[in-house]
Parts: C-alpha cells; structure tokens; sequence
C-alpha cells in the first residue's frame, strides 16, 4: 500500500452503445478537411482510476468553423462558450472533451503542436476563470486510430496531460489507441495459448484475441450459475475474473457449485477462494482475484468500475440494485442471469430462467424491466431491523431463510446463455437480444421475451442518460 500514492492516473473515456461509431463516422465522412465535436462527461475518480462518461455528443455546425482546411481548424469561442455554460448549468456533467480528426493521417495519428498549444491555452482559459469544477480532455482521431488525453494543472501551475484509452459498450466499435502506452497491449500482437486452438478454430483468431486480449471480468455471486459461469468464462480463454461473493461454501451447495470440492465445503471454505483455486488448476496462467466481499462493500466499487464486463449471478435484489447503480455511473455493461422453480404439491409447475443483457445507452435496464423487487430490496438494506422483519411477516417478501430449490441441470443452461451473450458481444455472430428466457416446461425452449422490452417503462431515470 506504500506505493498507492505514486501509482499512476489511469484514465479511461467511456462511451454509450454506439456514440463513438457515430462520433467517427459523421466526423471522418469528409476526409478532405479537420471537423470537430465537443463532448460533455462526467469525472468519476475510484482510487488511481479517472473514468471519464460521455453524456452528450455536440457537432459544430458550419457556421462555427472560423477556419477549416486539411490541416488546420478553428472553431469560434461562442461554440465553446455555450458548452461551458452547459456545463455550468448541468449537475449530471463537468468535463469537456474536445474531438477533432487528422483526415491526412491513416494511422498513427499524434497531436500537433498546435492542437498542444491550443490545448494549453484551454485549460489556462478555464484556470483564470475559476472554472475550477470543469474539467478537461481531448482526442484527435486518424482513419483508424486514435491518441486521447486528459489535461490537469499542478499546484505550481504547471498543465500537463496524462494519455488517456477509449472504451466503448461493444469491443466491435472500439478502435487502437496510436498512443505507445496502449500500443504494448494491442490486440493484433496478442498471443494465444495452445490450450485454446479449438477455441481459435471456432470462432476466430482475431476473435479469441479480443477475448484474451485485456478484458476484466467480473462474476458477482458464485453460487449455483456463477460457478459454471466462472468456469465457462475461463474454457473459453478470458484471461481475467474477479470473482465476487461473501459466502462460504456448505455441504448443501454441492449439488451445483462448479469448482467446488467435498474437503472445500467440510472445511467451510470462504467460496470464491475455493473456486479461484480450482479455476487456477485448468489454466495456471489466468488472472483470478477472489474478493470475499459483498456487493455493497467499498473496495468492490473499484473492482466494477475497472471491469470490462459484469456478469451477475446473485438472487439478491439489493445487491442487483446496487450493482446496476455502479454499472451507470462507470458505464459498465453487464448480463444477468436467474432462475426460478416452483414447487406445488410436490410437483414441478415452473422451471424457468431468463438472461439479461444491459449496457449504457441502449435504454434498457432492470428497473424499468420491472426486474427489481423494490420490496425485496427494502427488506435486505432497510436500516430499521423491524421494518424489515415487517415486510417479511407482512408477506411482501419472502425471510431471509427461504432456501429455494436449485438443479445443476437448469443453472447449466442458464449459465451457458449468459456466456453466449457475453460472447457474441465480441464475434457479434448473432443479433442482440434484451432478455434471453429458458423454459424447461412442456419441453425445453428458449425464446426472446420482446413483450418485457416493449412494455417498459420509457421515461426510466435510471437508464436514460
Ligand atoms: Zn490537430
Ligand atoms: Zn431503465
């Protein structure tokens, strides 16, 4: 912990489903001149992570370019000035991001001394107008590439920028950062173990190195469907988990946990360590951090807001709740899986499960989906005990200690999809679905519940940002 102070800023510029496809392609669509966009984001600073969200995306209409050639590009101060007073006004924002191309470079773009200098005058700009609370980054963008940077002052008034890396909600719209920095980690140089040359005969090499290829994990809830979760996403070559779970393994939890041993569960083994351990023995090589924690602990929100992807496997609402939260304010897509049996009179009625796929800017989240149980939530994080217990005697939730009937068999296919969507986020093989359902009724069927999405409620504050 010594070294926590000199670790590095990293910074990170998210963008929702789709805004940096559009970005580039109305920008890049005239190669014979600079064009410009402003973005509005917000700051989120977790420990040494800077991540930047892309609220808003503003192109510059004609009238304001005041210079525009093939090298060369001004645009006016009122432009600029109406964004700053946005800024101002907005509480949901407080950084501006400048956007402009180098149409001339097809790859290995830089930024000019202009555009350094420029840049510099921003930022003293916005210092000598107490703009304190503003904050500033930018991105110049190539045919194929792109260099990003985020602008900061020291105490002593010095301004220097720290290189920042693009994310966006699908891997297919993202693009290389020219930047040596992130260069060392490109995708194309990636190598993939022999362990999976089956895997690179199915679905690609340059597919399994996306997959390989940097991506952080993170599974919540190791139970019954994130153990096989867990296990499915190490076969198919992710490199990177963080597992997710505050509990501790039981004898009762054998018939379904995936990586989980008799000797494990009779010692009573904090879960997610056993199963880090077990995972380790298929691929030694893997990167799998176990955090014994829940959802709602401190360090976890890092560990999200760092992460790639969430795959979530818990049955608690709060802590679906809480996830959902953190996954919209570090713009952080994520997949649900669940399940559910009913039991009457001894005999099977429902046996079921549904997989749900969300990310940032599709418009489409939990709780418009009517997928959180507002009760539920209220009976697992309401700080008054006899609230609690109340909603529990009053029937609206189930207690605490409703043990729920679980199969392997039904978490396996529920599981298995959920790795399926994750999956095809990367070898976009088949079109997206919001909620993928399984149904083990009459007989086995999985099927897109479109009347969900369509039924939601369309003015969600939670989503629609
Ligand atoms: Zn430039
Ligand atoms: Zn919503």
């Amino acid at each position: 912990m010594a070294d926590k102070k000199n670790r590095r800023l990293e910074v990170v510029i998210k963008f929702k489903n789709r805004d940096f496809s559009t970005l580039r392609t109305k920008l890049l669509a005239d190669s014979s001149r600079e064009y410009y966009a402003c973005l509005l984001g917000k700051r989120q600073l977790v420990d040494n992570l800077c991540i930047i969200t892309v609220a808003d995306i503003y192109f510059a209409d004609a009238e304001y370019y005041q210079n525009q050639s093939v090298a060369a590009l001004r645009v006016s101060g009122e432009f600029l000035r109406e964004r700053l007073l946005e800024i101002d006004r907005r509480i949901d924002v407080d950084t501006m991001i400048d956007v402009h191309t180098h149409p001339f470079s097809q790859s290995n773009v830089w930024f000019s001394g202009t555009d350094d200098r420029d840049e510099i005058n921003f930022v003293k700009y916005l210092h000598d107008e107490g703009a304190k609370n503003i904050f500033y980054a930018s991105i110049v963008l190539s045919q194929t590439d792109y260099k990003a940077r985020y602008w900061q002052m020291d105490g002593g008034g010095r301004i220097y920028p720290t290189p920042a890396l693009i994310k966006t909600q699908k891997i297919g719209e993202s693009i290389p950062s020219s930047d040596e920095r992130f260069r060392r980690k490109a995708v194309s140089s990636q190598k993939i173990d022999d362990m999976f040359n089956r895997s690179v005969l199915a679905l690609g090499l340059d597919n399994m190195r996306r997959i390989a290829n940097d991506q952080i994990i993170s599974v919540i809830g190791v139970g019954g469907i994130g153990s096989i979760i867990a296990e499915h996403l190490i076969h198919m070559g992710f490199n990177h988990l963080n597992l997710i779970d505050f509990d501790t393994l039981e004898i009762s939890n054998l018939n379904r946990i995936v990586a989980a041993t008799y000797a494990d569960a009779v010692k009573g083994r904090v879960k997610v360590e056993a199963i880090r351990d077990n995972l380790l023995k298929i691929n030694p090589r893997a990167k799998i951090f176990a955090f014994n924690n829940k959802v709602e602990d401190a360090p976890i929100e890092r560990v999200i807001a760092a992460s790639d992807w969430i795959m979530v496997a818990t049955d608690n609402h709060a802590s679906r709740f809480q996830i959902q939260q953190l996954a919209f304010k570090y713009y952080v897509p994520f997949i649900t899986a669940g399940v559910n049996i009913t039991v009457d009179d001894g005999k099977i009625v429902d046996m079921s499960g549904e997989v749900i796929l969300i990310r940032m800017g599709d418009r489409v989240c939990l709780t418009c989906l009517k997928r959180l149980k507002f009760n539920e939530i209220a009976k697992q994080i309401h700080p008054d005990k006899n609230v609690r217990e109340g909603l529990v005697r009053k029937g609206y939730v189930q207690g605490l200690d409703v043990k729920e009937p679980a199969v392997k068999t039904l978490n396996t296919h529920l599981a298995t999809l959920a790795v399926d969507t994750l999956i095809n986020q990367y070898i976009e093989r088949q079109r997206d679905a919001v909620i993928r359902v399984f149904e083990d009724n009459i007989a086995p069927v999985i099927y897109e519940d479109v009347d969900s999405v369509r039924e939601r409620n369309l003015s969600c504050n939670i989503c629609d940002i």
